[in-house]
């Protein structure tokens, strides 16, 4: 009982901790002083957003936090390299020439981690292996919670199918705050499609 309140709690915590963040973030990115300040301030919160969206999920799956710290540490780090190619696509160090591209550079593209997604949980499919699914779910989640923040300036953007609209404010911050939901969700569908054919290691999350 007490350990389903604690949890409960927790979960609780982490929802509006993603959700207070992004908000927190979108203030520095438009209060900032400074291109090079508002570039950092938005990028923390791409990391924090994508480490605290993978605890959730770990919370979720009723796994340890401590036992998952290089996970979350993985989405953490991942969310935020996601922005390396804005200097990738100006060919430049310069903080002013990577905000200010002609086109959205390739890492934004949202069909990018859909289909490595679906290379990774082939693969984990194809050698029974727990790791490669992980990072299967890894993946999706830093990425989604990167492009979703991104998505209400600019949109979600599905090369070579085109650009959504904006999402609307409030819309993105529930986003936010629901992808680990509907992320585990998926993560359970796949485990009882893989139960369903037979014994397969689960993955630790
Ligand atoms: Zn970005």
């Amino acid at each position: 009982m007490w350990c389903c309140v604690r949890e409960l709690w927790l979960r609780a915590i982490l929802t509006c901790a993603i959700g207070a963040c992004s908000i927190l973030g979108d203030f520095g990115l438009r209060y900032g002083k400074s291109e090079p300040e508002r570039a950092a301030f938005d990028n923390a919160t791409h990391a924090t957003v994508g480490g605290l969206t993978w605890t959730l999920i770990v919370i979720l799956s009723r796994k340890y936090v401590a036992r998952n710290l290089d996970s979350i540490f993985s989405c953490f780090l991942l969310a935020s390299f996601i922005d390396l190619d804005h200097f990738i696509a100006a060919r430049s160090w310069h903080i002013h020439d990577a905000t200010h591209l002609q086109k959205r550079p390739f890492l934004h593209c949202t069909t990018i981690p859909i289909m490595l997604w679906a290379l990774f949980i082939s693969l984990s499919n194809a050698f029974h292996s727990p790791v490669l699914e992980q990072t299967s779910w890894v993946i999706l989640a830093a990425f989604l919670s990167h492009h979703i923040r991104d998505g209400t300036r600019r949109g979600l953007w599905f090369c070579p199918f085109g650009s959504t609209r904006p999402i609307p404010y409030y819309l993105y911050v529930s986003l936010c705050m629901s992808l680990p939901y509907a992320l585990h969700w998926l993560m359970s569908l796949h485990t009882f499609v893989q139960k369903s054919d037979g014994p397969v290691a689960l993955i630790d999350v």
